[in-house]
Protein backbone atom coordinates (compact mmCIF):
# COMPACT_ATOMS: atom_id res chain seq x y z
CA UNK A 1 0.00 0.00 0.00
CA UNK A 2 2.78 3.21 -1.09
CA UNK A 3 0.47 4.54 -4.05
CA UNK A 4 0.63 7.55 -2.79
CA UNK A 5 4.00 8.09 -2.26
CA UNK A 6 5.51 11.47 -0.86
CA UNK A 7 2.21 13.04 -1.67
CA UNK A 8 1.35 15.90 0.16
CA UNK A 9 -2.99 15.35 1.30
CA UNK A 10 -4.33 17.90 2.60
CA UNK A 11 -8.25 16.35 4.54
CA UNK A 12 -10.57 18.87 6.29
CA UNK A 13 -12.68 18.15 9.45
CA UNK A 14 -9.88 15.52 10.23
CA UNK A 15 -10.35 16.01 13.92
CA UNK A 16 -12.77 13.57 13.69
CA UNK A 17 -14.91 10.57 11.91
CA UNK A 18 -14.65 10.18 8.48
CA UNK A 19 -11.29 13.03 8.17
CA UNK A 20 -9.58 11.38 10.91
CA UNK A 21 -10.16 7.70 8.67
CA UNK A 22 -9.22 9.48 5.37
CA UNK A 23 -6.07 11.30 7.18
CA UNK A 24 -4.79 7.51 8.49
CA UNK A 25 -5.56 5.89 5.36
CA UNK A 26 -3.78 8.37 3.44
CA UNK A 27 -0.55 8.14 5.71
CA UNK A 28 -0.94 3.95 5.13
CA UNK A 29 -0.81 4.85 1.65
CA UNK A 30 2.77 6.68 1.68
CA UNK A 31 1.15 9.96 1.51
CA UNK A 32 2.37 13.39 4.20
CA UNK A 33 -0.71 14.52 5.61
CA UNK A 34 -1.85 17.95 6.28
CA UNK A 35 -4.47 17.43 9.31
CA UNK A 36 -6.82 20.51 9.36
CA UNK A 37 -9.82 21.25 11.75
CA UNK A 38 -11.41 23.77 13.61
CA UNK A 39 -11.04 21.62 16.87
CA UNK A 40 -7.65 21.38 17.71
CA UNK A 41 -7.59 18.61 20.22
CA UNK A 42 -9.14 16.21 17.68
CA UNK A 43 -6.74 17.44 15.25
CA UNK A 44 -3.57 16.87 17.31
CA UNK A 45 -5.20 13.63 18.61
CA UNK A 46 -5.44 11.93 14.64
CA UNK A 47 -1.52 13.41 13.97
CA UNK A 48 -0.44 11.28 16.90
CA UNK A 49 -2.63 8.31 15.53
CA UNK A 50 -1.02 8.69 11.93
CA UNK A 51 2.64 9.10 13.83
CA UNK A 52 2.09 5.78 16.48
CA UNK A 53 0.67 4.01 13.12
CA UNK A 54 4.31 5.04 11.31
CA UNK A 55 3.16 7.81 9.42
CA UNK A 56 3.43 11.28 8.41
CA UNK A 57 1.41 14.53 9.58
CA UNK A 58 1.21 17.97 11.34
CA UNK A 59 -1.78 19.41 12.79
CA UNK A 60 -3.24 22.92 10.97
CA UNK A 61 -5.82 25.09 13.09
CA UNK A 62 -8.59 26.06 10.07
CA UNK A 63 -12.42 27.26 10.22
CA UNK A 64 -13.56 26.30 6.40
CA UNK A 65 -15.98 29.35 6.14
CA UNK A 66 -13.70 31.54 6.39
CA UNK A 67 -11.88 32.60 3.35
CA UNK A 68 -8.82 34.25 4.96
CA UNK A 69 -8.77 30.81 7.27
CA UNK A 70 -8.50 28.51 4.43
CA UNK A 71 -6.03 30.71 2.22
CA UNK A 72 -3.72 30.95 4.84
CA UNK A 73 -3.84 26.99 5.40
CA UNK A 74 -3.36 26.19 1.90
CA UNK A 75 -0.12 28.74 2.24
CA UNK A 76 0.53 27.32 5.52
CA UNK A 77 0.65 23.32 4.26
CA UNK A 78 2.56 24.51 1.39
CA UNK A 79 4.86 25.94 3.60
CA UNK A 80 5.68 22.50 5.09
CA UNK A 81 5.70 20.46 2.66
CA UNK A 82 6.55 21.83 -0.41
CA UNK A 83 2.91 21.76 -2.14
CA UNK A 84 -0.40 20.01 -2.35
CA UNK A 85 -1.15 17.09 -4.69
CA UNK A 86 -4.48 16.11 -3.00
CA UNK A 87 -7.03 17.17 -0.94
CA UNK A 88 -10.24 15.65 0.71
CA UNK A 89 -12.80 18.50 1.48
CA UNK A 90 -14.63 16.65 4.60
CA UNK A 91 -15.36 19.59 7.14
CA UNK A 92 -19.04 19.61 8.00
CA UNK A 93 -21.97 20.37 9.89
CA UNK A 94 -25.42 18.71 10.34
CA UNK A 95 -27.11 22.05 12.21
CA UNK A 96 -30.29 21.83 13.64
CA UNK A 97 -33.64 19.52 12.21
CA UNK A 98 -37.23 20.55 11.84
CA UNK A 99 -39.63 21.18 9.33
CA UNK A 100 -39.03 24.31 6.69
CA UNK A 101 -41.26 26.43 8.19
CA UNK A 102 -39.36 26.56 11.67
CA UNK A 103 -35.94 26.34 10.45
CA UNK A 104 -34.22 29.65 11.25
CA UNK A 105 -31.88 31.57 9.15
CA UNK A 106 -29.18 31.64 11.49
CA UNK A 107 -29.03 27.55 11.02
CA UNK A 108 -29.66 28.13 7.28
CA UNK A 109 -26.63 30.42 6.87
CA UNK A 110 -24.03 28.28 9.72
CA UNK A 111 -25.03 24.55 7.44
CA UNK A 112 -24.30 26.41 3.89
CA UNK A 113 -20.81 28.66 5.37
CA UNK A 114 -19.57 25.55 6.76
CA UNK A 115 -20.83 22.52 4.03
CA UNK A 116 -21.33 24.65 1.19
CA UNK A 117 -18.80 27.71 1.22
CA UNK A 118 -16.30 25.98 2.90
CA UNK A 119 -15.68 23.54 0.04
CA UNK A 120 -16.18 26.29 -2.56
CA UNK A 121 -12.99 28.00 -0.58
CA UNK A 122 -10.95 25.03 -0.19
CA UNK A 123 -11.18 24.65 -4.24
CA UNK A 124 -10.97 27.84 -5.06
CA UNK A 125 -7.33 27.93 -2.67
CA UNK A 126 -6.26 24.31 -3.51
CA UNK A 127 -6.76 24.50 -7.33
CA UNK A 128 -3.62 27.16 -7.67
CA UNK A 129 -1.85 25.18 -5.69
CA UNK A 130 -2.31 21.75 -7.22
CA UNK A 131 -1.55 23.55 -10.86
CA UNK A 132 1.88 24.46 -9.52
CA UNK A 133 2.33 21.00 -9.20
CA UNK A 134 0.83 20.51 -12.72
CA UNK A 135 -1.96 18.42 -11.86
CA UNK A 136 -3.14 16.28 -8.09
CA UNK A 137 -7.41 15.28 -7.25
CA UNK A 138 -9.52 16.46 -5.00
CA UNK A 139 -12.48 14.62 -3.10
CA UNK A 140 -14.82 16.62 -1.70
CA UNK A 141 -17.49 14.82 0.83
CA UNK A 142 -21.16 15.23 0.07
CA UNK A 143 -23.53 13.11 1.31
CA UNK A 144 -26.74 10.74 0.07
CA UNK A 145 -28.15 13.49 0.97
CA UNK A 146 -26.38 15.64 -2.15
CA UNK A 147 -28.51 12.93 -3.94
CA UNK A 148 -31.83 12.58 -2.67
CA UNK A 149 -34.12 14.58 -0.36
CA UNK A 150 -35.70 14.33 2.93
CA UNK A 151 -38.18 15.97 5.19
CA UNK A 152 -36.78 17.74 8.43
CA UNK A 153 -32.63 18.29 7.67
CA UNK A 154 -33.32 20.90 4.57
CA UNK A 155 -30.14 23.10 4.79
CA UNK A 156 -28.12 20.16 5.30
CA UNK A 157 -29.57 18.06 1.80
CA UNK A 158 -29.51 21.58 0.18
CA UNK A 159 -25.79 22.04 0.98
CA UNK A 160 -24.80 18.86 -0.32
CA UNK A 161 -26.35 18.51 -3.70
CA UNK A 162 -24.70 22.12 -3.81
CA UNK A 163 -21.46 19.99 -3.29
CA UNK A 164 -22.29 17.85 -5.66
CA UNK A 165 -22.83 20.61 -8.27
CA UNK A 166 -19.57 22.18 -7.37
CA UNK A 167 -17.47 19.33 -7.89
CA UNK A 168 -18.79 18.52 -11.26
CA UNK A 169 -18.41 22.22 -12.54
CA UNK A 170 -15.23 21.96 -11.16
CA UNK A 171 -14.20 18.97 -12.60
CA UNK A 172 -14.95 20.27 -15.70
CA UNK A 173 -12.95 23.53 -15.18
CA UNK A 174 -9.54 21.76 -13.94
CA UNK A 175 -10.09 18.79 -16.12
CA UNK A 176 -7.23 20.09 -18.87
CA UNK A 177 -4.84 21.00 -16.00
CA UNK A 178 -4.98 17.55 -14.79
CA UNK A 179 -6.75 17.88 -11.54
CA UNK A 180 -10.06 15.21 -11.45
CA UNK A 181 -12.38 16.48 -8.57
CA UNK A 182 -14.77 13.73 -7.37
CA UNK A 183 -17.01 13.58 -4.78
CA UNK A 184 -18.04 10.72 -1.74
CA UNK A 185 -21.45 10.35 -1.10
CA UNK A 186 -21.70 8.55 1.89
CA UNK A 187 -24.80 7.29 4.00
CA UNK A 188 -25.06 6.24 8.03
CA UNK A 189 -21.51 5.84 8.99
CA UNK A 190 -20.80 5.39 12.26
CA UNK A 191 -18.93 8.83 13.33
CA UNK A 192 -19.91 11.19 16.31
CA UNK A 193 -21.50 12.98 13.67
CA UNK A 194 -24.45 9.69 13.83
CA UNK A 195 -24.36 9.46 17.37
CA UNK A 196 -25.47 13.33 17.83
CA UNK A 197 -28.70 12.17 16.12
CA UNK A 198 -29.36 9.13 17.46
CA UNK A 199 -28.10 9.72 20.86
CA UNK A 200 -26.75 6.17 20.67
CA UNK A 201 -30.05 4.79 21.07
CA UNK A 202 -30.47 1.14 19.57
CA UNK A 203 -33.98 1.89 18.53
CA UNK A 204 -32.28 5.15 16.76
CA UNK A 205 -29.70 3.46 15.22
CA UNK A 206 -32.07 0.97 13.21
CA UNK A 207 -34.31 3.53 12.76
CA UNK A 208 -31.58 5.77 10.88
CA UNK A 209 -29.77 2.78 8.87
CA UNK A 210 -33.08 1.59 7.83
CA UNK A 211 -33.04 3.23 4.33
CA UNK A 212 -29.76 1.17 3.30
CA UNK A 213 -30.02 -2.31 1.76
CA UNK A 214 -27.48 -3.49 4.01
CA UNK A 215 -29.13 -2.71 6.98
CA UNK A 216 -26.01 -1.21 8.92
CA UNK A 217 -23.79 1.79 9.33
CA UNK A 218 -20.96 1.97 7.26
CA UNK A 219 -17.55 2.39 9.06
CA UNK A 220 -15.77 5.54 8.46
CA UNK A 221 -12.77 3.13 7.15
CA UNK A 222 -15.37 2.16 4.53
CA UNK A 223 -15.61 5.84 3.14
CA UNK A 224 -11.63 6.53 3.42
CA UNK A 225 -10.92 3.62 1.35
CA UNK A 226 -13.29 5.24 -1.74
CA UNK A 227 -11.53 8.94 -1.01
CA UNK A 228 -8.05 6.82 -1.58
CA UNK A 229 -9.12 4.99 -4.19
CA UNK A 230 -10.69 8.07 -6.45
CA UNK A 231 -7.36 9.90 -5.06
CA UNK A 232 -5.10 7.16 -6.63
CA UNK A 233 -3.77 6.17 -10.50
CA UNK A 234 -6.03 3.62 -10.38
CA UNK A 235 -8.96 6.22 -10.92
CA UNK A 236 -7.32 8.12 -13.51
CA UNK A 237 -9.91 9.02 -15.59
CA UNK A 238 -12.82 9.53 -13.35
CA UNK A 239 -13.37 12.71 -12.50
CA UNK A 240 -16.67 15.05 -11.82
CA UNK A 241 -18.56 11.75 -10.37
CA UNK A 242 -20.27 11.64 -7.37
CA UNK A 243 -19.94 7.95 -5.55
CA UNK A 244 -22.44 6.76 -3.21
CA UNK A 245 -20.30 4.82 -0.27
CA UNK A 246 -24.55 4.38 1.38
CA UNK A 247 -25.07 0.20 1.79
CA UNK A 248 -27.19 0.33 -0.89
CA UNK A 249 -29.60 3.21 0.09
CA UNK A 250 -29.37 5.27 -3.26
CA UNK A 251 -30.06 1.94 -5.18
CA UNK A 252 -33.40 1.91 -3.74
P1 LIG B 1 -17.82 14.48 12.66
O1 LIG B 1 -18.69 15.45 13.39
O2 LIG B 1 -17.28 13.29 13.35
O3 LIG B 1 -16.58 15.25 12.00
C1 LIG B 1 -16.71 16.51 11.39
C2 LIG B 1 -15.42 17.29 11.60
O4 LIG B 1 -15.55 18.55 10.93
C3 LIG B 1 -15.17 17.61 13.10
O5 LIG B 1 -13.85 17.26 13.44
C4 LIG B 1 -15.38 19.11 13.17
O6 LIG B 1 -14.60 19.76 14.16
C5 LIG B 1 -15.00 19.56 11.77
N1 LIG B 1 -15.55 20.87 11.44
C6 LIG B 1 -16.82 21.32 11.67
N2 LIG B 1 -16.93 22.60 11.29
C7 LIG B 1 -15.70 22.98 10.82
C8 LIG B 1 -15.19 24.19 10.30
N3 LIG B 1 -15.95 25.30 10.20
N4 LIG B 1 -13.90 24.22 9.90
C9 LIG B 1 -13.12 23.11 10.01
N5 LIG B 1 -13.54 21.95 10.52
C10 LIG B 1 -14.83 21.88 10.92
O7 LIG B 1 -18.68 14.02 11.40
P2 LIG B 1 -18.40 12.99 10.21
O8 LIG B 1 -19.55 12.09 10.20
O9 LIG B 1 -17.04 12.46 10.23
O10 LIG B 1 -18.60 14.00 8.99
C11 LIG B 1 -17.61 14.27 8.03
C12 LIG B 1 -18.29 14.69 6.75
O11 LIG B 1 -19.06 13.59 6.27
C13 LIG B 1 -19.27 15.85 6.90
O12 LIG B 1 -19.16 16.69 5.77
C14 LIG B 1 -20.62 15.16 6.91
O13 LIG B 1 -21.64 16.00 6.47
C15 LIG B 1 -20.36 14.03 5.95
N6 LIG B 1 -21.27 12.90 6.04
C16 LIG B 1 -21.38 12.17 7.18
C17 LIG B 1 -22.24 11.09 7.21
C18 LIG B 1 -22.40 10.23 8.42
O14 LIG B 1 -23.34 9.41 8.45
N7 LIG B 1 -21.55 10.32 9.43
C19 LIG B 1 -23.01 10.77 6.08
C20 LIG B 1 -22.86 11.53 4.93
C21 LIG B 1 -21.99 12.59 4.92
Amino acid sequence: MNDLPDAVAVVTGAGSGIGRATALRFAEHGARVAVADVDEAGAAETVERVRDAGGEAVAFAVDVSDEESVAALVEAVTEEFGGIDVAHNNAGIEGEGGPITEQSIENWDRVIDVNLRGVFLAMKHEVPAMRDRGGGAIVNTASVAGLVGAAGLTPYYASKHGVVGLTRSVAVETAEDDIRVNAVCPGVIDTPMVERFTGGDAAAVEETVSPQAMKRMGTPEEVADAVVWLCSDEASFVTGTALPVDGGYTAQ
